[in-house]
């Protein structure tokens, strides 16, 4: 009977070695699969959260095939993107994020993790037929960060049109518009989508930014990169869903040793030096407590989790202080909260 099985398995991979026609055919249905078409459903009368990247500059590049940060927003008619770390724009692609209709990018700050998929993510909008140039909201030298992707992306928005035509990408819809915001004020009012920057703790950067969204009797805050922070937790009372930053100390320091031992100690202490910029996952979940936050979800993980044990790691002391429990987000994790309503459904 093995022997059988054995046999029939070494046909097929024979069959698919010396077959064009069965090569072309298993391709198109995995690409098919693939490339099927974007969400078509999300916003609305919901908030509708997709995690495009939930890393940091630590460890992303592990089995799980972390991107850095990237939080996609969409309520109303209305899509934004909370930070495009590396790899985010990808990652929002293979999400079958509707990028066509993607109306602003919103940096929290401009640290490299958050900020490195903006070209990207420009390109894939704007090659599925993103009806304007790409609006990037972000606190004072955000122009200089858009002036400098215009500049170095310049050549490849022009090389992009002669070869494929007006038509397709559009010169006028090439590039990104620096819109600089004011801390601690309401950013965006518009059709009901209301959007309020939020000043946080994360030396030496002034100002890094949450951003809070409402919408439909519905909230969300997302921390960017922060410690437990006052600010935040005054901007977050009574908010549905607080997604926070977390840093796991004991992991960190098993990194930081792991360099030194192996001859890398200036990266040993860049990596040491975040211990006093972000929050452990008990500070956020007392920050959870204190703003009254329904639910608290995880991301930015420093470093990021790369198997069940690091994930338990990540929970340590977690229990005693929230007990209903937290969300770690994984890339791709989905949470949507319908208009006017209590309900609060994690789709992965
Ligand atoms: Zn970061
Ligand atoms: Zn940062």
């Amino acid at each position: 009977m093995a022997a059988a099985f054995l046999l029939l398995v070494l046909v097929l991979i024979g069959a698919v070695r010396n077959s064009e026609r069965l090569q072309d055919r298993l391709v198109t249905r995995a690409v098919g699969g693939q490339l099927s078409a974007p969400l078509p459903t999300l916003g609305g009368d919901n908030i509708d959260i997709v995690f495009c990247g939930t890393g940091s500059p630590m460890g992303g590049a592990g089995p799980r095939g972390t991107a850095q940060s990237c939080v996609a927003v969409l309520l109303g008619d209305k899509f934004f993107i909370v930070d495009t770390g590396a790899r985010s724009a990808d990652k929002a692609a293979a999400l079958r994020l509707p990028l066509q209709r993607l109306d602003a990018v919103l940096l929290t700050h401009f640290h490299s993790d958050h900020i490195a998929a903006l070209g990207d993510m420009h390109l894939n909008s704007w090659v599925r037929g993103r009806p304007s140039k790409l609006d990037v909201y972000g606190g004072p030298g955000v122009d200089r960060v858009v002036d400098g992707f215009n500049l170095a992306y310049g050549q490849d928005y022009t090389y992009r049109t002669g070869h494929h035509g007006e038509d397709y990408v559009p010169s006028s819809k090439a590039g990104l518009v620096a819109k600089t915001i004011r801390a601690d004020s309401v950013i965006y009012d518009e059709d009901g989508v209301k959007i309020t920057a939020i000043t946080v703790y994360h030396p030496p950067i002034e100002p890094a930014l949450a951003f809070r969204f409402d919408h439909q009797g519905r909230s969300v805050l997302i921390s960017g990169d922060t410690v437990k922070d006052d600010n935040l937790i005054k901007a977050a009372q009574n908010v549905d869903v607080l997604i926070h930053e977390v840093i796991q100390r004991d992991l960190v320091d098993i990194f930081v040793q792991a360099l030194r031992d192996n001859g890398q100690g200036n990266l040993g202490k860049i990596i040491e030096d975040t211990h006093d910029y972000h929050a452990s996952p008990v500070e956020a979940a007392e920050a959870a407590n204190q703003a009254n936050a329904d639910l608290l979800v995880y991301y930015h993980y420093a470093p990021v989790p790369q198997n069940a044990i690091m994930d338990r790691i990540f929970m340590r002391g977690v229990d005693a202080v929230r007990p209903q429990g937290v969300l770690a987000a994984r890339d791709g994790t989905h949470i949507r909260l319908p208009g006017n309503s209590e309900i609060i459904s994690v789709e992965k």
